[in-house]
C-alpha cells in the first residue's frame, strides 16, 4: 500500500526558509577569496540569513580541503583563505523550524585544479535529484550519484549521507546514502529532504577529527536554569556555535551544560583527499523531486 502524502501544513514557509538558504549558500560563495577571513565568511552569511527574518538552522559550515564537513570558525578563528582552497559552503536556514540545508564547493580564487571534483558532485546531485519518486527507492538515488561521480574516476564518500527532514529536526529518520546497496527505505509524497553528493580523490571514508565549534542540545534540560532555557529555546536540539552566545552567562551556561550537549567532531577524510559536496533541500512532489534550495530570482 502507498502511504499516505506527508506535505508539511506550513510548505510556503519551507519553501521560504530554502530560498534564504540559498541565498546565502551563494553569498558565502561569494565572499570566499583568497585574503578573506573565514570567520568573516561565516558571519556575513549568518547575519545575512537573520537578515532576512530566518534564523541559522546550523553555524555556516566552512570546511576546506581534506575537511569534508563539520568545521566553523570559532570567535577566536583569525585563519585567511588560500588561493587553491576547496571550500565547502553549507548553509542552514529555519523558519519556525522549517529547515533548509544547501551546500555547494568553490575553488578559492577561481583556479581549475579541482573543477572535476566539483563538478562530479554538480553532476551527482542532478542525477541524485532526477532519480527520485514518491514511492520510489532510496538506492535509485544513490546508485544514481555513486555513478555520476565513478564517471568522472573520483570516489562518493560512503560514510557521508543526505537525509530527510522534520520540523526542528536537520537528521530526521531517513539516510540517503551515496553508494547503493545501504538503504531499503522509499520516498514518501510531501517528504523534505537533503540530498548531498560527496566526492573525493582520496579513500571515500572519513574519520573524525578536531572538535569543529559545533554542537546541539541532545534533549530539552528544563526550566530548571533560566539561562539555558532561553538557549534551549533558540536553538532547540538544532547544531550551534557557542559564537553565538550573546553574553558572558549564556557562554558559562553552555559550559555547564557540557553533558546534556552533543559535540561534533570535523569529518576528514581518511586518507588525506580533498573533498567536494553540492547540496540541496527537495521536496518529494507528485511526480519527482522539486529543488527548494534555489536562488531567489531563478
Ligand atoms: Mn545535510
Ligand atoms: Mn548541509
Amino acid at each position: 500500500m502507498t502511504p499516505a502524502a506527508r506535505y508539511p501544513p506550513d510548505l510556503d514557509r519551507w519553501r521560504e526558509a530554502a530560498t534564504i538558504a540559498a541565498d546565502a549558500r551563494e553569498l558565502g560563495l561569494r565572499l570566499a577569496v583568497p585574503g578573506a577571513r573565514r570567520r568573516d565568511v561565516a558571519e556575513a552569511v549568518e547575519s545575512y540569513i537573520r537578515g532576512r527574518g530566518a534564523q541559522p538552522a546550523f553555524p555556516a559550515n566552512l570546511s576546506r580541503n581534506a575537511e569534508a564537513a563539520h568545521y566553523t570558525p570559532d570567535a577566536a578563528d583569525a585563519a585567511l583563505l588560500d588561493a587553491g582552497d576547496l571550500l565547502k559552503v553549507d548553509v542552514g536556514a529555519h523558519l519556525d523550524g522549517a529547515v533548509a540545508d544547501t551546500a555547494d564547493t568553490v575553488e578559492v580564487g577561481g583556479g581549475r585544479r579541482y573543477a572535476h571534483l566539483v563538478s562530479a558532485v554538480h553532476e551527482a546531485l542532478a542525477a541524485g535529484v532526477a532519480a527520485v519518486r514518491p514511492g520510489g527507492r532510496v538506492d535509485d538515488v544513490s546508485g544514481a550519484i555513486a555513478r555520476a561521480i565513478r564517471a568522472r574516476g573520483l570516489t562518493p564518500v560512503v560514510d557521508l549521507t543526505g537525509h530527510s527532514i522534520d520540523r526542528y529536526v536537520l537528521h530526521a529518520g531517513k539516510s540517503i546514502p551515496n553508494v547503493p546497496g545501504m538503504s531499503d527505505a522509499t520516498f514518501v509524497e510531501g517528504e523534505i529532504i537533503a540530498i548531498e553528493p560527496f566526492a573525493t580523490n582520496g579513500v571515500g571514508h572519513i574519520g573524525n577529527g578536531p572538535f569543529g565549534h559545533i554542537q546541539r542540545f541532545r534533549r530539552d534540560p528544563g526550566t530548571d536554569d533560566p539561562v539555558l532555557a532561553a538557549l534551549f529555546g533558540r536553538f532547540h536540539t538544532l547544531p550551534f556555535t557557542a559564537r553565538w552566545a550573546n553574553s558572558p552567562e549564556e557562554r558559562a551556561a553552555l559550559e555547564r551544560a557540557r553533558r546534556n550537549l552533543q559535540s561534533y567532531p570535523v569529518f576528514l577524510e581518511r586518507a588525506g583527499g580533498w573533498v567536494a559536496q553540492a547540496e540541496h533541500t527537495v521536496l518529494v512532489g507528485p511526480s519527482g523531486a522539486e529543488i527548494l534550495s534555489t536562488p531567489s530570482g531563478r
